[in-house]
């Protein structure tokens, strides 16, 4: 169809390294309770399998823009990523194939409404106004890649303060197993991005503060809450 009756919206596009065009962003994948130490933290079962929800595609923040404090909340928390990239869909894909699914990988936060969270789990309310809210997902450029899924550090700092540090190796569901899960879950297509699940150590966020976040071979970002 050629015509529509309001301007169409934008893609959202993130950066890639050393290309001059854009990773289109279809749709945004997170995992939740990905690492035992922060499942803990999070008051959950050692037990509970990890769990999908989502986010806006628009949610996402390029590199080198700020992320304004959302409304309606009190209590504003960070969480640092890996990011899967997918560069080839399907669906039911094989954990032994699914690397082959993956286009790059880049670093993110899963910015939290923590308090609407809570209040959402106390009554079994779904997430979407604790997790998908405008520019809640801040990004790095994507880093293209071949072969083995990283592994190494994973790593936030708060105005300097380290306030997470752990390793990608330490997440109970690995990138294949994700990927593969999610696949018989949803049809996986060119342009889902997985945010993978947050290790230990998250914690409140005011305006002004500069955070940084990396994970080793994979990148870094740095983004103000504004
Ligand atoms: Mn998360």
């Amino acid at each position: 169809m050629a015509d529509f009756v309001i301007a169409p919206p934008p893609v959202p596009v993130v950066p890639v390294e050393g290309e001059t065009g854009g990773f289109p962003v279809r749709r945004i994948l997170c995992v939740g309770r990905n690492y035992t130490a922060h499942r803990i933290e999070m008051g959950g079962d050692d037990r509970d399998p990890p769990i999908f929800f989502t986010k806006p595609a628009d949610a996402v923040v390029p590199p080198g823009r700020d992320a304004a404090y959302p409304p309606r909340t009190n209590d504003l928390h960070h969480e640092i990523e890996l990011v899967v990239a997918i560069g080839t869909g399907g669906t039911d894909i094989a954990v032994e194939t699914a690397l082959g699914h993956v286009y790059g990988y880049a670093v993110g936060v899963d910015l939290t409404r923590r308090d609407l969270q809570n209040a959402a789990k106390d009554k079994g309310y779904p997430w979407d106004a604790a997790k998908g809210f405008d520019e809640s997902a801040p990004i790095s450029a994507i880093r293209r890649w071949n072969g083995p899924e990283p592994v190494g550090r994973i790593g936030l700092s708060v105005n300097g303060k380290s306030r997470q540090n752990a390793v990608v190796a330490d997440m109970i569901w690995n990138v294949a197993e994700i990927v593969s899960e999610a696949s018989k879950l949803w049809t996986l297509a060119p342009g889902d991005l997985i945010y993978t699940g947050t290790p230990e150590g998250v914690g409140p966020l005011v305006r002004g503060d500069l955070v940084e976040g990396e994970v080793e071979g994979v990148g870094k970002l740095a983004f103000r809450i504004v």
